[in-house]
Order: structure tokens, then sequence, then C-alpha cells
């Protein structure tokens, strides 16, 4: 049966795992990125990653029909090429794709992480029914990552810059992204933005008298969490009550959006906030339902994903087997094929 590895690049670990065509973990490893010591140290370890998931599942590397990588930053898709690395020191169009196919001798593909985890709930998460062709997937982090399929297809658009829903602007003039803009929706509902908003509405004297997230806030050393606005927002604490709802307002409004432009027949969260479980999605289906078409709101599907952990690798494995059945192992991300004109 076919093989795929999945590579998933983060600020802290790699993972890696190793996939057959049914979507079966047959092994996985979490390992430090290590991303001080440079890009180098960072693709050795990556390639050490890949060999030890093979060596594990008892799998010799040249039974691995392809390899994918997910990860951040900037890049060019087509080249395979890293642009810059935000979060990583030294990644300066670092030709990652051609560095991993050489070091594991398998041919590789390169995706930015969002997508290859949307592509992962697509194939073998959440969005596994086979009846599922249109999908778009929201990671609720430090920021907010998206993945938009359409028949089937990752959209990528001219610059390898498509699909970055997070920062679709929702507020004119409104508060600073970490991409350099004002008022996108990362900047308001990503989990760290929800905290970060609690955080200076009690600076602002907001309820800070009579709030729980006060005292909490006190108790942690200044800091707060989205897990504890959801946590309180749960017990009917106010101001928690009131962040939780702009956030999922905020959400609710980008479902019905990205409704508008991509006609996804499911929508899907991801990210440590959907813990927050039902109180969380109730909230945004009922913002997504007052601005969305009537048409529109009952044959959409807005629910968590179920990868967990294991999304970041699964997602590359998923995007690998996919540009291997397209036989596209060999061409160009980007290279469909178009009518003559
Ligand atoms: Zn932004």
């Amino acid at each position: 049966m076919a093989c795929y590895l999945g590579l998933d690049l983060g600020g802290t670990n790699v993972k890696a795992g190793l996939l057959d065509d049914t979507a079966r973990v047959l092994a996985k490893i979490s390992t430090p990125t290590h991303a001080e010591h440079g890009p180098d140290a960072v693709i050795e370890a990556m390639i050490e990653a890949g060999k030890t998931v093979a060596a594990h599942a008892g799998v010799p590397l040249e039974q691995i029909d392809a390899v994918g990588i997910g990860s951040p930053g900037p890049m060019d898709l087509d080249a395979g090429v890293i642009r810059d690395m935000p979060n990583l020191p030294g990644w300066d169009h670092v030709p990652l794709r051609d560095r991993i196919a050489t070091g594991l001798g398998r041919p590789t593909v390169l995706e930015n992480d969002a997508n290859a985890a949307a592509f992962g709930e697509y194939w073998a998460g959440a969005g596994r029914d086979p009846k599922i062709h249109h999908l778009v997937m929201l990671t609720l982090g430090t920021g907010i990552g998206t993945g938009i399929i359409i028949d089937g297809v990752l959209l990528h658009g001219s610059n390898s810059l498509g699909a970055e829903g997070g920062h679709m602007i929702l507020v004119p003039d409104g508060r600073r992204c970490g991409c350099g803009q004002r008022g996108c929706l990362e900047a308001y509902a990503s989990a760290s933005n929800t905290a970060t908003r609690a955080i200076e509405a009690l600076e602002a004297g907001h309820d800070g008298t009579t709030s729980a997230l006060a005292s909490l806030r006190r108790a942690q050393a200044g800091r707060l969490t989205a897990k504890d606005i959801f946590d309180a927002a749960k017990t009917g604490d106010t101001l928690a009550t009131e962040i939780a709802e702009q956030t999922a307002n905020y959400l609710g409004i980008a479902c019905a959006s990205l409704c508008r432009l991509f006609d996804p027949q499911m929508i899907v969260f991801a990210g440590g906030m959907i813990l927050a479980g039902d109180y969380l999605f109730e909230m945004i289906r009922e913002a997504f339902a007052r601005h969305t078409w009537k048409l529109v709101k009952d044959h959409v599907r807005i629910v968590p994903a179920e990868l967990g952990n294991d999304a970041g690798f699964i997602g590359a494995a998923a995007v690998a087997r996919d540009a291997d059945q397209r036989g596209r192992l060999h061409a160009p991300l980007t290279s469909r094929k178009r009518l003559t004109r």
C-alpha cells in the first residue's frame, strides 16, 4: 500500500508521521526544532525525524511514495522556497523542499502549514465525508491561519499568498495586526488577541472591579489566556461574556464573508480555543446566521476540527498524497491545466 511522510515544522517542535493510504498513522514522533541553531540544523532535524519514523514503522525510505512539508512563513510554493520565517531566525530564501527531497531521497512537496492542516481535515478529519468537496478551515492560535479547499483543490493564488482569511480587514483603522495592517480578523478573534482584548478592557477600567478576570490576571502575573476568558464567560462573568461574544461575532461575520466568496459546504475551526466547545460554536453559528444569506444558512456546517495535535503532519502527508495522485510531484504546484485563450 502507498505511504506518505508528513513533516510539520513548528517554532517549538518538528512533528513527523508516516501514514498509509487510508490515513492510518503507522508511526509518529515529535522532536525539538532548536530554531536558534538556524535553518541548516532545523532541516537536519526534519530529515532525521523522517528517517526515524520510517524506521519505527519498519518502512524503508524508498517505499515512501512522497513527502509533504507543512511550514509557516511566506513562501514560494512553486519553487519550494521559504522566503522568510517571522519567528525563526536566519530563514531567508531557503530551498526547504529540495533540501528535504535530497536528504530523504524522496519526491517532496511544500505547503503552507494552515493550508496543510485544512487539507488534513478534508482528507481524514472533520471533512472526510466523501460528499464534502468545498471546505474552509480557520485555525485560532496566536494568529488565525486559513485554508480554503474548492473542488478538492487548495487555493494558493498567484504569489502563494491566497487564503489568508485571518487578514481580511473587518474594522477600518482598527487594532494593529502582526502583518502590519490594521483591523484584520486575527487582530480581534485569534486566541491571543481575545485574551489581549480582555486585558485592554481591564486596563481601561472596564468592569475591572467586579470581573473575575481582574483577580485571575493578578494571580497570573498580569497574564490571561483565551481559555481564562471562555471559562469565566461560562460562569456568567459579564466582561468575559462580552469579550467572548465579540470574538464569536467577528468569527461569525468572517464565516458569512467566506461563504459569499467560496460557498463552502463546511467551515472547520481548529486550535486550542475550540476546546471552549459548544459554548463558542453556538455563538459563532448564531452570529453567522445573523449575517449570512438565508439561502446559505442551513447548508453550511460550522464544526470543530478533529485531528488535534497530529493535524500538522497528517495534513502534510495529505498534501503529498494529493500531489502523488494528481501526478504533480514533479510539476510546479500551480501548473494546473488551463484553457488556451
Ligand atoms: Zn493582518
